[in-house]
């Protein structure tokens, strides 16, 4: 029996890896999606197979235990995967990051209280606990911020530098002293001091590099997996807790790339960043407004059109009429592309599932990197529910919050309308000197009712 669990243990992490490979192109995110499936099917047989083999009770009333088990979550599992809006997934992953630290917390303290005490061990369960617990209430801010239940601005604590490397020292003194003891008041008190230090770290980061500190936390929530899998002793656990805290920390230094940060600076919690002096209201001016029949004229008369999505096409659900419009749109001979914006919406890649969603080609879906020099020689950009990853402050106020983050420059184009239901800030709490540009024009309203304004307004092609 173990041999057979460990075979298919070791089928599992093939199968992982060949998941995390097919997830990295669009094509073939999908087979990756299944692979990943499949992996974990395997890998919960093999641990019900273990599982039977070294209980203590009889096989039935321990196989009867763990379908029960399985049962209650495959039913929570189904019914929250089937209920959630796609604009609350970054809100429900981290909260999914914070019960792996949870699990990792309750695994620490179940193994320091039933394990025989060595050094070895004790590290393991220290760590295993540390890690989880910053990374249970990280977890838990990260989702009050994504759910906008408490403001994305950072909290400034005085001498917040300071107070996290006091609660890293505070961790490694008393990580000795449970080491020489293996003493309850050392664990609990490093607790204490993890969780506030999770709490701390991920409170202290602003709106606009919340993106970093969601990944971030699904680094941790990998390496506090890969914790508990050493003190249950279960391979799989740690092979996978490492792929995910490795993947998890690649994309957060990809992420930072791409935004212009320092990616020690976010794990450290804000270290050496000054928070903006410039924020709601530091721009403003005459914007001008214009009707969804008059951009259905000015796409009419265009020859070329990008459309740069952000996070309120995503509350809309505007992408299904936003596909159409394009679609007709290029029926006509325009020539139509999308510029996406790394950090656009509320997770990697949200707006690229949102397009595959509503069957947008592939090849017609750019990066900021790939479309940027190509604005100036645009017609009309269309700006569907985008923000902070348009707005021209990044590069012009060495102020703002979000100063040095690369943004879609669509000012360059010929015309820009920004579809949004007022003139509200963006994420990260910064007013957009964009919507008070000449050549800038506002379309107020839902960005799905305005776009199917425009698509009823658009002239019908004539048919050949
Ligand atoms: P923003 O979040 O900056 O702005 C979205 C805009 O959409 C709002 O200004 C809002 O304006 C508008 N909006 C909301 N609902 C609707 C609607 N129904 N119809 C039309 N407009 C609507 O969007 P971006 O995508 O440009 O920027 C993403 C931000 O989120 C960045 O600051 C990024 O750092 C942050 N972030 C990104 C994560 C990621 O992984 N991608 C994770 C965490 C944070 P109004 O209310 O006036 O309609």
């Amino acid at each position: 029996m173990t041999s057979l669990a460990q075979a298919l243990y070791l089928l599992a992490a093939v199968l992982f890896v060949l998941s995390l490979a097919g997830l990295s192109k669009q094509t073939t995110a999908r087979r990756g999606t299944v692979l990943g499936m499949v992996g974990m099917g395997l890998a919960l047989a093999a641990t019900v197979l273990l599982s039977l083999e070294a209980s203590r009770r009889p096989v039935l009333v321990t196989g009867l235990l763990i379908a029960l088990v399985l049962a209650i979550g495959a039913v929570a599992g189904t019914w929250r995967a089937r209920s959630v809006e796609m604009t609350q997934m970054p809100e429900m992953i981290a909260v999914l990051h914070s019960f792996v630290g949870l699990a990792a917390v309750l695994v620490g303290y179940g193994s320091w209280l039933t394990e025989e005490a060595d050094v070895v061990h004790g590290v393991e369960v220290y760590l295993g606990v540390l890690i989880g617990a910053v990374t249970l209430t990280g977890s838990v801010v990260a989702y009050l911020k994504l759910a906008a239940k408490i403001r994305t601005a950072p909290l400034v604590l005085p001498g917040r530098n300071l107070l996290n490397l006091g609660a890293l020292v505070a961790s490694a003194g008393l990580m000795v002293w449970f080491l020489a003891t293996n003493g309850a008041v050392p664990l609990v008190l490093m607790t204490v001091v993890a969780l506030a230090l999770g709490w701390h770290l991920v409170a202290s980061i602003g709106g606009g590099d919340m993106p970093v500190v969601v990944s971030m936390l699904n680094s941790y929530s990998g390496w506090a997996a890969a914790a508990a899998g050493f003190m249950l002793g279960n391979d799989l656990l740690i092979v996978t807790g490492a792929l995910v805290g490795s993947s998890g920390a690649i994309l957060s230094y990809l992420m930072c790339k791409a935004m212009n940060r320092s990616f020690l600076s976010v794990i450290l919690g804000g270290f050496g960043v000054e928070a903006g002096t410039s924020a709601a209201g530091a721009a403003d001016g005459e914007h001008r407004e214009m009707s969804a029949a008059d951009v259905a004229e000015l796409l009419a008369d265009a020859r070329s059109v990008v459309v740069t999505p952000g996070y309120g096409m995503a509350v809309a659900k505007a992408q299904y009429p936003v596909a159409e419009l394009v679609s007709r749109l290029r029926a006509t001979g325009v020539e139509v592309r999308f510029g996406v914006h790394p950090v656009a919406g509320r997770l990697p890649g949200h707006m690229n599932v949102l397009l595959a969603e509503a069957r947008v080609p592939y090849d017609i879906v750019l990066e900021m990197d790939e479309i940027n020099d190509d604005l100036a020689e645009t017609d009309v950009v269309l700006v569907i529910g985008a923000n902070d990853t348009v707005n021209p402050a990044a590069l012009d106020d060495p102020g703002s919050p979000i100063a040095g983050m690369p943004v879609l420059e669509v000012w360059k184009a010929r015309q820009v309308v920004v579809f949004k239901r007022s003139m509200a800030t963006g994420y990260a709490g910064v007013q957009n000197p964009l919507f008070f540009r000449e050549n800038t024009a506002m379309l107020f309203g839902d960005a799905k009712t305005q776009v199917e304004a425009i698509l009823a307004a658009l002239p019908v092609p004539a048919a050949h």
